[in-house]
């Protein structure tokens, strides 16, 4: 009788209470046998069934069994999802303290902070002038191709407008550097500026932590988008949860785009363009495979042999330094960061960094590659700067200025300007 209805939650009343007799007499003769769980089954399968109902209520010897375990079961379910709430903020925690851990370090990296950096290669001399060279905001407001004054009311601080033949030295710096890569066998890639912290998390940044590089749109308009401060972020988000062919690694992408950043510590190189909350930059992005150990340490190196290509090309004084442990940041197995000689501003600048994160954002991010042995592995991942504009154009301007004024372009860049010579407007 009881498996008769156990499929059947709809009952038909009708037929239900022809066989109610049938059924009492079932229980009853069974009645010794029944366990709770029995009388569970028949409570929630003949629930619906009035006479049989009362039945139970009335005569089952087992009913107070059954409804103190339905009792403690609803305590448990209860109990059950508080825990689940405990555990997710729990997970939550982990996942926080999990994102601040930093990758491992290459033994080679000097020990300690910004000062520690290691000198590899100084390339070029520093330009003698027989004038006082100017800076690049000075050099740039006579030209008239930067303004940076009275933008308070437009964009705020740290903005910029580039004019004239300084809007055309960013798309010349960009074309050519995107040329030049793409030449090489580089796949340009256009990228989202806007992505989830998900990504931003993958590659090593903290979009949600107090003081963030990163700015966020409105979570109550936008939930969950924030505004990339280099193309890697776009870049590492096409291939997460990807599995790429080992027969295509390495893979080198080159991107162009706008990058935006919070520059939360104030009072730091005010004015100019060398600290702003938006730019462009054009960006290396590599993954390799981990078959041997190396093929990330060798991309690296040919990234930074790239970028000392781009930037001797323009006939700049610099210097690639071995970034020590405290410059790293948490993604970076190693880092080589490029100076460049400003001679308005009397020091070198930073234009350029490369590094290799070995598997430590693809494991954020789930890049992999079938390896040799047919087993998912995960990939590695290296970036480098080939041109953030407003940097270079510091160095440029600053650089190769005359005694009346102008600028003297630099020769792989006179045919993307059409100019050899930057002069004030007439
Ligand atoms: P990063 O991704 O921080 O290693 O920066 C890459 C390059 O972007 C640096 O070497 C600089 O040339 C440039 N850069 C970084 N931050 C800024 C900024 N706030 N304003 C202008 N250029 C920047």
């Amino acid at each position: 009788v009881l498996e008769g209805y156990s499929h059947k939650p709809k009952l038909d009343m009708r037929r239900v209470c022809e066989e109610t007799d049938a059924v009492k007499e079932e229980v009853e003769n069974r009645k010794g046998d029944l366990r709770a769980a029995d009388v569970g089954v028949i409570v929630r399968h003949y629930i619906t069934c009035h006479s049989l109902k009362q039945y139970c209520y009335v005569n089952c010897t087992c009913l107070e069994e059954y409804t103190s375990a339905r009792e403690e079961g609803r305590a448990i379910r209860e109990k059950l999802s508080q825990l689940y709430v405990q555990e997710g903020e729990l997970e939550k925690q982990h996942y926080c303290r999990a994102l601040k851990l930093p990758n491992r370090t290459h033994p080679s990296v000097p020990i300690g902070d910004e000062s520690q950096a290691r000198v590899v290669e100084l390339v070029g001399q520093k330009r003698e002038f027989d004038f006082k060279p100017k800076g690049h905001l000075q050099i740039g407001e006579s030209l008239d191709i930067i303004r940076q004054r009275r933008l308070a009311h437009v964009s705020g601080h740290r903005s910029y407008y580039l004019r004239g033949v300084g809007a055309r030295l960013q798309f010349a710096l960009q074309n050519y550097t995107m040329d030049l890569l793409q030449k090489r066998g580089f796949i340009p890639m256009v990228v989202p500026d806007m992505l989830k912290s998900v990504v931003f998390e993958g590659c090593g940044m903290q979009p949600n932590a107090h003081k963030s590089q990163v700015y966020s749109l409105d979570p109550s308009h936008f939930p969950d988008l924030n505004l990339a401060g280099t193309g890697e972020v776009g870049v590492a988000g096409y291939f997460m949860d990807h599995a790429v062919n080992l027969k295509d690694l390495p893979v080198r992408t080159v991107c162009s785009s706008t990058c935006y950043r919070a520059e939360t510590e104030t009072g730091r190189e005010a004015w100019g363009l060398y600290r702003v909350h938006h730019f462009n930059k054009v960006e290396m992005f590599g993954v390799t495979s981990n078959e041997t150990g190396e093929e990330s340490s060798q991309l690296l190196d040919e990234f930074v042999t790239l970028q000392k290509e781009i930037f001797s090309s323009l006939k700049l004084h610099y210097r690639v330094l071995d970034m020590p442990t405290q410059e790293l940041g948490p993604p970076a197995f190693r880092k080589y960061d490029i100076e460049a000689w400003m001679p308005g501003r009397g020091s070198f600048g930073e234009i350029s960094s490369a590094s290799n994160c070995t598997d430590y954002q693809s494991r954020r991010l789930n890049i992999l590659y079938e390896g040799n042995d047919g087993n998912l592995k995960y990939a590695h991942t290296v970036n480098a700067t080939a041109c953030a504009v407003p940097r270079t154009v510091i160095a440029i301007l600053e650089t190769h200025q005359t005694k009346e004024g102008t600028v003297l372009v630099p020769e792989v860049l006179q045919h993307y300007l059409g100019l050899e010579v930057m002069e004030k407007p007439k």
